[in-house]
């Protein structure tokens, strides 16, 4: 893992999702073979495969102080295009020193992630005026977990940190996107522990990738992501959890 620390000019950048997006590494470290990030490859000059660095911006927090009095207040995603609780996150620190700025200000944020070092800002989060926090779970086997998301964690530390946040009264989603077999599992999995669900497919190249790679039995037509989403999705509602397909 390359690591390299380096000095951004901003923090806070415009977003499709929430007004802004906020991102203190570039690279991720959980190195899922879907991520649609990796794109960023292309505008940081990196010649490693994606997962394989990581630019640490050492002066995020600083940033965040001086852009949270120039900009117009707005909600605030965490991250978008890294994992902001990626394992780096417990040396630096930096996703902790912009959440406490964002507190103290009062702006609404929602933290997505994989990995249950968020946990360890969870009184910082009880704080929060407004905050969501959500994890990305892809499936309920931990086999297929293992070959889409090598470097994240277990299904059960994530499932398992949901319902902590949950119980701590954090508002809590899931992200199951994208979909992946085994998915169905999650719905006995996460009763009790999130607020709702969204659901989305899979990019075809990933999915031939892993059916070539592992032989998976599984239909890669838009028939098995409509069929199975729509299933996945009325199974949840039925668990009382409010679910959205967004494909
Ligand atoms: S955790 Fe998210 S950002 Fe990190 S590699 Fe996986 S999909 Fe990409």
């Amino acid at each position: 893992m390359i690591v390299k620390e380096i000095k951004a000019k901003s923090i806070l950048s415009k977003s499709q999702i929430q007004d802004y997006a906020l991102n203190a590494y570039v690279g991720c470290q959980h190195n899922c073979v879907y991520c649609y990030a990796k794109f960023m490859k292309r505008f940081t000059g990196h010649a490693e495969p994606w997962g394989a660095f990581v630019d640490v911006k050492i002066n995020a927090v600083e940033l965040l102080a001086r852009e949270i009095w120039k900009k117009k207040k707005g909600s605030v995603w965490i991250s978008g295009v890294c994992d902001a609780y990626q394992p780096l996150e417990a040396k630096y620190q930096l996703t902790r020193g912009c959440v406490e700025i964002l507190v103290e200000h009062h702006w609404p944020f929602v933290i997505q992630t994989k990995s249950p070092l968020v946990l360890r800002d969870i009184g910082l989060l009880t704080k929060a005026a407004d905050c969501e926090v959500g994890f990305t779970i892809t499936t309920a086997d931990e086999e297929v977990r293992s070959i889409f998301e090598p470097g994240a964690p277990p299904i059960a530390k994530r499932v398992e940190a949901l319902a902590a946040l949950h119980a701590a009264k954090i508002n809590t989603f899931a992200m199951i996107a994208p979909m992946l077999p085994g998915a169905e599992g999650l719905v006995d999995l996460l009763k009790g522990k999130v607020g709702h669900v969204l659901i989305d497919r899979l990019n075809y190249h990933y999915a031939d990738w892993a059916y070539k790679k592992h032989h998976m039995e599984w239909a890669m037509e838009d028939g098995f992501f409509n069929q199975k989403g729509e299933e996945l999705r009325a199974e949840f509602e039925k668990a009382g959890i409010s679910c959205q397909k967004l494909f």
